[in-house]
C-alpha cells in the first residue's frame, strides 16, 4: 500500500514537472543525465529516456553552453539553446541529495530582445542628441555676454544649461559603452602615478577650499582597464569635493585588506541619511536634486562606478553619517591585484 502511495506521489511529481515551461535535468554525482522533462528537450536538445546517463559537459563541450557548465559565472543575458536557433536560456545549478545536482534553464529571450533595444535606444537618442548639441554649445562660446549686456544673464545660464546637458550625454554613452562590454583590457593600471593624477584633478576642481591627500599604503597595481577605472574613481573624487563645504577634508587611500585591496575617498562632507544608500548607484537617483544640480551633477555618475567595478569583479562600499561626511570604497579581489616589480 505505502510503496503504491509513494509510486503514485512520484508520478504526480513529474506530471507537474513536465508541466514546467522551464528546462529541468536532473544530474547524479558525474554530472550524467538522470531525468529531463519535455521543456528540457526544447530548450536543451535534452530528451529522456534516449539521452540518459549522457554527459552534459561532453555533450555540450564546443557551444556557449558548455562554457558556462565548465566555468559558471554570470548568465544574466542567457547562453545559446543548443537546441533552438535565437532562443537564449537563463541556466542554474541546484544542489540537492546526496552530491546530485538540477540543472534549471529557462527561456530569457524576450527578456533579453527587451533590454538590448532599451540599451540600444538610449545609446542612440545619446548618440543623436550629442552633435546638435555640440553645435549649440560652440555658438554660445562664440557669444560675448559683454557685447549684449541686456542678455548677459540669459547667456551664461543658457551656457550652463548646455554644459549640462552635453555632460549627460557623455555620461549616458559612458554608460552604454560598459553596458555593452563584456571582455575588459588587462593592463596594468599603475596606481601611483593614478593617485597623483586624481589629486591634481580634486586639487583642480576645489580651487584650493579644501585640504586634499592622498596616501599609498598598498603598493600594489590593478589589473583591468585603466581608462574605466580612471573614470570611476575619478567621480567618486569629484563626488567628494562637490558634497564637502569650503574648508572640508579629501582623503583619498589606496591599501591592502585581507582579501585584496581598497581605494578609499573619505570627506568630511553633508553625509547621506542611511535611508538612501541602497539606491545611491541607480541612474538619476540622486539626494538632494537641487544640491546635485548645483554642483554640475547629472545623477550618473555613482551609475558608473558601480558598472565599472561590475566589470572588475569589485564591490562598492558606502558608509556615511549625514553632517559629518563619507567614505566610499571600491573592492578588489586578490586575483585583480598586480604585484610591483612582476610583469
Ligand atoms: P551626481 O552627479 O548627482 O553627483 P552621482 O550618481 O555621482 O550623481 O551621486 C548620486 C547622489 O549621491 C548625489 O546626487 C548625491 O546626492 C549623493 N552623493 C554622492 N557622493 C556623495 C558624497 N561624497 N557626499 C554626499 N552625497 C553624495
Amino acid at each position: 500500500m505505502r510503496a503504491a502511495r509513494l509510486a503514485a506521489q512520484l508520478r504526480d511529481l513529474r506530471t507537474a514537472a513536465r508541466a514546467l515551461p522551464d528546462a529541468l535535468v536532473l544530474l547524479d554525482a558525474d554530472g550524467r543525465v538522470q531525468w529531463a522533462n519535455p521543456a528540457a528537450g526544447r530548450l536543451l536538445g535534452i530528451t529522456w529516456p534516449s539521452d540518459r546517463g549522457v554527459c552534459l559537459a561532453d555533450r555540450f563541450a564546443h557551444q556557449e553552453l558548455g562554457t558556462w557548465l565548465r566555468e559558471g559565472g554570470d548568465n544574466a543575458d542567457g547562453v545559446a539553446s543548443p537546441a533552438a536557433a535565437g532562443v537564449r536560456v537563463q541556466c542554474a545549478f541546484i544542489d540537492y541529495g546526496d552530491r546530485r545536482r538540477l540543472l534549471v534553464a529557462r527561456d530569457v529571450s524576450r527578456l533579453t530582445r527587451l533590454e538590448r533595444v532599451r540599451r540600444d535606444f538610449v545609446a542612440n537618442v545619446s548618440h543623436e542628441l550629442r552633435t546638435p548639441l555640440t553645435v549649440i554649445h560652440g555658438y554660445l562660446e562664440l557669444l560675448d555676454p559683454g557685447d549684449v549686456p541686456a542678455l548677459a544673464p540669459v547667456l551664461v545660464e543658457m551656457r550652463t544649461q548646455s554644459q549640462r546637458m552635453r555632460q549627460i550625454v557623455e555620461d549616458l554613452l559612458t554608460l552604454s559603452h560598459l553596458e555593452a562590454q563584456h571582455a575588459l583590457p588587462e593592463e596594468r593600471v599603475a596606481m601611483d602615478a593614478l593617485l597623483q593624477t586624481l589629486r591634481g584633478e580634486a586639487e583642480a576642481l576645489s580651487h584650493g577650499r579644501h585640504r586634499v591627500t592622498v596616501e599609498d599604503a598598498a603598493h600594489v597595481d590593478l589589473r583591468g582597464s585603466a581608462k574605466d577605472l580612471h573614470s570611476a574613481f575619478s567621480n567618486l573624487v569629484t563626488n567628494a569635493v562637490r558634497y564637502t563645504p569650503d574648508g572640508g577634508t579629501i582623503r583619498i587611500v589606496w591599501r591592502r585588506t585581507p582579501g585584496g585591496a581598497e581605494y578609499t575617498v573619505t570627506d568630511t562632507g553633508y553625509g547621506i541619511p542611511a535611508e538612501h544608500l541602497s539606491r545611491l548607484t541607480e541612474r538619476f537617483y540622486r539626494v538632494s536634486s537641487s544640491r546635485s544640480r548645483a554642483s554640475g551633477g547629472t545623477g550618473l555618475g555613482l551609475s558608473i562606478v558601480k558598472h565599472v567595478l561590475d566589470l572588475h569583479q569589485a564591490t562598492l562600499r558606502i558608509e556615511s553619517e549625514p553632517g559629518k561626511g563619507s567614505a566610499f570604497s571600491c573592492v578588489f579581489d586578490a586575483a585583480r591585484l598586480l604585484v610591483l616589480g612582476n610583469p
